[in-house]
């Protein structure tokens, strides 16, 4: 079986092809320009490919209603270009295939819930903190989209009492992207995360507001599974540090084992690791060539 993936990130595309167990037998990848010639690239990759079905896991905000007539494009993004875009329409106009169409981060969800970390498990909540934070949702197994889609890595926090960065997300400066994302903490300290020492205080500060979000999601959501991806969390030292904070703001008030003696195996890098957004769209093909047939 032959299925086709496009993992669809604002700074690169992965298009590569899987089969029904998960593998991945060839890639390649792009940086993001603009829409048309860049879904240009997709479509010539896969012309010979002979594929079964497409998933594709993007960017967002996206409109995932299949009721509307904007389903498959791309909503409001400031990423120039691409906001209206109609991406999945491209795609059916050169392949009369079932397309699988969800958030890079569902995809990511949906993908380590198939084949990776929270595998055999009915939910869990998948994290990419890098250039964004987006958070993704899969829940009584399958990935939640509601009224739009999670929306998670713009939720507010509550400030750290020591820390006078203003925040820097366009829309509402001191949500959890505009204080943790990588972007905020270049801003912060005035050098890239990947060059900060190990033991620097800027990773206690990342942590506090992680931990905190991540709590917010235990409470809400009560996910069996928490995932952390991106390029922040190549920072190992975080994990040990979140999962503090979750517990010493959690306070025993959520009476399970995971959360209580067995947190290390409850937030956990992904399974799939850099491999869980190209995985995660395969799995949506496959998902779509099920409900086809
Ligand atoms: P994207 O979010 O664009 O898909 P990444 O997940 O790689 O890509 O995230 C990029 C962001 O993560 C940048 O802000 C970068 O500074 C930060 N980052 C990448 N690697 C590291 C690292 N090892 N330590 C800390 N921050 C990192
Ligand atoms: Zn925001």
């Amino acid at each position: 079986m032959r299925i086709g993936a496009i993992e669809a990130g604002g700074t690169k595309f992965v298009c590569g092809i899987g089969d029904e167990n998960g593998a991945v037998s060839d890639r390649i990848s792009f940086p993001t320009g603009q829409p048309e010639e860049t879904l240009a690239k997709a479509i010539a990759y896969f012309n010979d490919k002979g594929v079964e079905a497409i998933g594709v896991g993007s960017f967002g905000p996206l409109n995932l209603d299949p009721r509307s007539a904007q389903y498959g494009f791309v909503t409001t993004t400031p990423k120039p270009g691409w906001s209206g875009f109609d991406f999945l329409g491209t795609l059916r106009a050169k392949f009369d295939v079932p397309l699988g169409w969800d958030t890079d981060v569902n995809a990511a969800a949906y993908g380590e819930a198939k084949w990776g970390a929270a595998r055999g498990l009915d939910s869990c909540v998948y994290y990419t903190i890098g250039t964004g934070i987006g958070v993704g949702v899969y829940a009584e197994g399958k990935p939640v989209h509601g009224l739009v889609h999670p929306e998670g890595g713009h939720i507010l926090t509550r400030r750290h009492g020591d820390d006078r960065f203003e925040g820097c997300c366009p829309y509402h400066g001191d949500c959890l992207e505009g204080m943790a994302a990588g972007p905020a903490i270049e801003k912060r300290w005035g050098v890239k995360g990947s060059e900060l020492p190990e033991g620097h205080e800027a990773w206690a500060m990342e942590a506090y507001y992680i931990g905190q979000s991540l709590t917010s999601t235990i409470l809400l959501l009560s996910p069996e599974k928490i995932i952390l991806g991106g390029g922040v969390m190549h920072q190992r030292q975080l994990f040990p540090l979140i999962r503090a904070e979750v517990q010493r703001n959690l306070n025993g008030y959520v009476s399970a084992e995971p959360l209580l003696s067995g947190i290390e195996r409850y937030i956990v890098p992904p399974g799939l690791g850099d491999n869980a957004g190209l995985s995660g769209a395969l799995a949506l093909g496959l998902k779509a060539l099920n409900q086809a047939n």
